[in-house]
This record gives C-alpha cells, sequence and structure tokens, in this order.
C-alpha cells in the first residue's frame, strides 16, 4: 500500500491516507477519533518516528471507501519546509545538452507557490514559450539531518515520490539564475503516492520515465545518476539541515523537451505523466496561464 495526500470530499478538509488500486481509505476509516493519527497531515505523519509505521497498519486493516477519481489531491507532502533540487545529475542528460559532468551537485531549490499535486493543472506562465518536463524521483526526508555521512544517509529517508521539475527554459536560460524559471507558480507537482522507503531496497535501481500525452519522451533508470541518494542527502546536509518533510527533487534522465530534436514544447491541454518503478503516475495538465 502506498499514502497519499487528498481533500476530503465531505468536508474538503486536507487529509490523508491509503492508496491502493482498489481506492483510497481516509485515515478516519482505520482510525477512531481519539488516535493521534486521526486528523494529521502526511507531513506531520512523517516526521514522526513511527508514523509510516502505524498508519500502514492501520490503514490494511480496512477498505478503500473512496474512488480514486473521487477526490482532489494536495501534493504528497502537502507543505514541505522546502524543496531543494539538482540540477544536471544524471550521466545521459549531460550528454543530451553536451555539458560536461559536474564535480559536485548542482543545487538550486522551489519557492513554496511551486508546491503542485496530482491532476492540477500547471499555468503557463505569462510570457513563456518554452515550457519543459523533467520527470525525477523526489525523496522525502523523514528525520532530521545535519552533517551525515553518505553511509547512514538514507536512514534519514521517510519515502520516495515521484515528482515533475517543471521549467520554463527561456527563463531559464535567459536568466542568469535558475529561480525564476524553475519556481513559477505550480512548477512542482509531487505524489501521488508516498512510498515507504523500507520497501524501496535500492533508490538507485528504480525505472523512470515521463510521458507526454501518448508519447514516452523519458525512458531511464536511477542508476544512471551521477550522484546517487545518499551521496546528495550528505552533500546538502553539511551546511543545510534537512528536515522532516523535506523533499529532494534528485535530477532528470534525457529526453527532456527542449533538447529534442526537433523539441517538444509543452502546451495548454497537453497531459504530462511522470512514473517511477511501477508506481502509480504522476499526472498533470498543462492550463492557461
Ligand atoms: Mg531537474
Amino acid at each position: 500500500m502506498f499514502l497519499t495526500s487528498f481533500y476530503d470530499p465531505a468536508t474538503s478538509a486536507l487529509t490523508f491516507g491509503g492508496f491502493t488500486a482498489e481506492g483510497l481509505i481516509p485515515i478516519q476509516r482505520a482510525v477512531d477519533r481519539q488516535h493521534w493519527l486521526y486528523d494529521r497531515n502526511l507531513g506531520e505523519v512523517v516526521a514522526h518516528p513511527s508514523g509510516i509505521q502505524e498508519a500502514l497498519e492501520a490503514l490494511s486493516r480496512v477498505s478503500p471507501s473512496l474512488g480514486l477519481d473521487q477526490v482532489r489531491y494536495a501534493p504528497v507532502i502537502p507543505r514541505p519546509p522546502k524543496v531543494v533540487c539538482i540540477g544536471q545529475n544524471y550521466w545521459d542528460h549531460c550528454r543530451e545538452q553536451k555539458v560536461n559532468p559536474p564535480d559536485r551537485p548542482i543545487l538550486f531549490a522551489k519557492l513554496p507557490n511551486a508546491y503542485n499535486a496530482h491532476r492540477e493543472l500547471i499555468p503557463v506562465p505569462p510570457g513563456c514559450t518554452q515550457l519543459d518536463y523533467e520527470a525525477e524521483l523526489g525523496v522525502v526526508i523523514g528525520r532530521t539531518a545535519h552533517r551525515v555521512t553518505p553511509e547512514s544517509a538514507l536512514d534519514y529517508v521517510a519515502g520516495y515520490t515521484p515528482v515533475n521539475d517543471v521549467s520554463a527554459r527561456d527563463f531559464q536560460f535567459g536568466d542568469r539564475q535558475w529561480l525564476r524559471g524553475k519556481s513559477q507558480n505550480g512548477f512542482a507537482p509531487m505524489g501521488p503516492v508516498l512510498v515507504p522507503a523500507e520497501v524501496v531496497s535500492d533508490p538507485q535501481q528504480l525505472a523512470i520515465r515521463c510521458w507526454v500525452n501518448d508519447q514516452l519522451v523519458q525512458d531511464s533508470h536511477t542508476g544512471e545518476m551521477i550522484f546517487d541518494v545518499r551521496t546528495l542527502i550528505a552533500f546538502i546536509s553539511q551546511g543545510i539541515t534537512l528536515e522532516p518533510g523535506d523533499v529532494v527533487f534528485t535530477g532528470t534522465p534525457n529526453g527532456v523537451g527542449i533538447f529534442r530534436n526537433p523539441p517538444l514544447l509543452l502546451q495548454p491541454g497537453d497531459l504530462v505523466s511522470v512514473q517511477i518503478a511501477d508506481w502509480p503516475r504522476l499526472e498533470n495538465r498543462i492550463g492557461p496561464s
């Protein structure tokens, strides 16, 4: 079972629950009102040492009561304290843009206005003519990580989620800085599922794919990462303390739109789907501005 964040269709309140092929299980179906999990959001659950385990145990005892299409989803961590992103972190992505692989991880960030959810629209920013996708593995932090070693780094991971590092290439390459091009409203879709770290034996052995409408445009593997998840967490945490609920976008493989021949840039109405391994896909349609 996966975990997910959504709005209760009866009350519109933010909540979380189980995500299965048969439907959703609201946490309120699995625990009674006195239980500490009853009115938590998934960001609070991952921050609790046994939160994910307790939630999964409770949710596994009941059947889905909501259809997968019956709710509005929230970002899988509804309000991460921060989102740290890695640029140029796949060997095949460096080859396609003819840049030398970096000798250390390249860090940038996404601001909270960019946080977005499964099946929500991605708006086209005013003036943007080069809107692009980047399928990525998102790493959700579960314990405060300060100056951790690569050997221990995965102990700080609560789980993994599909993310899309949506990019306005004209802003990204025209500015001397990536922030504006990477952090427009809605440019950080995350979800729909949190896959607990316990069931991912090796984050460097995951297929990563992206579709635009029905066309497969990215088809790679997390083994192509230049700096693996352990190394990234250790590197970031030297001077940037990672907190529970933080999400790390670990970079995208080859096949992004701007470097295709001819380029494939996103237009209003296009549907972008990101898939990691065989987990449920993160789907977003491109909206108007
Ligand atoms: Mg990226």
